[in-house]
């Protein structure tokens, strides 16, 4: 059984489900105002991990991520480029699965819009300035913190602590909130910015409004699992949880968040930083599939820097383990390693202990290797067990297609070679390919092989 940490409690324990062989997860998703970073890239691919793993065990996962395509940022935006502001939203989004589908990242069971969800957002508000836990001001409308008794939960922290601590406090609308630690519900518009309409003035809902109303609207009260990046914890999940909390409605169960990405210096990478790398360059320039393996050899709660080392070990080893692929094409057919899977098992159980998986599935490809050099019937049990593990954690593996495998093999080594730039070792790949009659292109993202 999946054991993971859970941010509420503080505790590693039992992902429990809701509805027995299916978990329901909700994700936050993109603002989508500018490209996607590596944040979120890691963000995403964390949880498709997660969820494959959960597909692989026979778990059905009803994964919700939305798309924020009202916000102030785009707003923003808009206004400065002069362009309508659904313009950025549309292309962003774009992009973003763009950048999803080349990551690998399958795309999630539901992907609602907050701007379809306005009426509810509103609906919802009107609920709490009722039972008199939210407010009207001239500007908006806000939740007074004060009436929720566990508020500070997820930041671990008292309503006084989290004052005393300053900086997270939100700053809009500072003048007219009984307590600065509120939160806008609703902001009235200025004039030429989008609008829908509200009891309380024309305005736009707040972004912690966004994502309550729409996991509850598709996955119901006490849904089982709520993550995202660790940098959303406080205030914005807090926040989530507050509006919740303050309806008398039950929430997520279990709190999963994921580390940071850091630069080389171990400062955390972000747009204010403007130190950002971009996910579609990361993508073009590299096999798509080394940050994904970067990350699975990384364990998630930790922060991970990204960096040309750690890049080209991942290319390095999905090379490795593509030459693996491509020597074991013809093995088929024979029942996957019992003991090696219920390890792999424990290993991703506990907590997703992904670098212990992986380092258990490099240690089964060189057991498998030694195996087939020596002729030993335990290989074939050995090769479905790597195949198994690569399908449970995404990990896609490339033979080399309608290449002869003993070609495949070579066109591996030949990215190994370059990965740890062996030059004269790679050129010479290349010139027993070429004497074979291929056509050798090699790009960043790796060898293609074409008669
Ligand atoms: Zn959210």
């Amino acid at each position: 059984m999946l054991r993971l940490y859970d941010t509420a409690t503080r505790e590693v324990r039992e992902l429990a489900m809701r509805e027995p062989g299916t978990v329901s997860m909700y994700l936050c998703g993109p603002t989508v105002y500018g490209p996607p970073h590596l944040g979120h890239g890691r963000a995403t691919l964390v949880y498709d991990v997660l969820r494959r793993y959960l597909e692989w065990t026979g778990i059905r996962v009803r994964l919700v991520s939305n798309i924020t395509d009202i916000d102030d940022k785009i707003i923003e935006r808009a206004n400065r480029e002069a362009r309508p502001w659904q313009d950025i939203t549309h292309r962003c989004e774009d992009v973003w699965f763009e950048a999803m589908g080349r990551l690998g990242v399958a795309r999630p069971t539901d992907v609602p819009h907050a701007t379809e969800y306005v009426e509810q957002m509103v609906a919802m508000i009107g609920q709490l300035v009722e039972i008199g836990r939210a407010y009207p001001t001239d500007d908006g409308v806000y939740l007074s913190v004060e009436t929720v008794e566990d508020y500070g939960l997820l930041a671990n922290q008292s309503l006084d602590d989290l004052l005393a601590g300053g900086g997270e406090r939100e700053v809009y609308g500072a003048e007219q909130k009984r307590h600065p630690a509120d939160f806008a519900l609703w902001k009235l518009s200025k004039p030429g910015e989008p609008s829908w309409p509200s009891p309380w003035g024309d305005g736009r809902p707040g972004w912690h409004s966004e994502c309550v109303v729409m996991s509850l609207d598709l996955l119901g009260e006490g849904f089982d699992l709520h993550c995202g990046g660790m940098d959303l914890k406080f205030p914005h999940h807090e926040n989530e949880r507050a509006q919740a909390v303050a309806l008398g409605k039950r929430f997520a169960n279990h709190w999963m968040h994921n580390g940071f990405v850091v630069d080389a210096e171990g400062e955390k990478m972000s747009k204010s930083l403007g130190n950002v790398a971009n996910l579609l360059d990361l993508t073009e320039h590299y096999d798509p599939r080394a940050y994904r393996m970067l990350l699975l050899q990384s364990h998630y709660r930790g922060p991970v820097a990204v960096g040309q080392d750690n890049i080209d070990a991942s290319v390095k080893a999905l090379a490795g383990l593509d030459a693996f692929a491509a020597r074991t094409a013809g093995v088929a057919g024979a029942e996957p390693d019992g003991d090696v899977l219920a390890r792999f098992r424990d290993r991703m159980d506990d907590d997703l202990d992904t670098p212990a998986a992986m380092a258990l599935l490099f240690d089964t490809v060189r057991r498998a290797n030694a195996a087939l050099d020596a002729g030993g019937a335990e290989a074939a049990s050995l090769v479905a067990a790597v195949h198994e593990m690569c399908t449970a954690v995404g990990l896609e593996l490339k033979a080399g297609g309608d290449v002869p495998a003993e070609a495949a093999a070579k066109a591996a080594a030949l990215d190994a070679a370059r990965a740890a730039k062996d030059y004269a070792a790679a050129d010479a790949l290349r010139a027993e390919l070429q004497a074979d009659g291929w056509t050798v292109e090699t790009t960043k993202a790796g060898t293609t092989l074409r008669r």
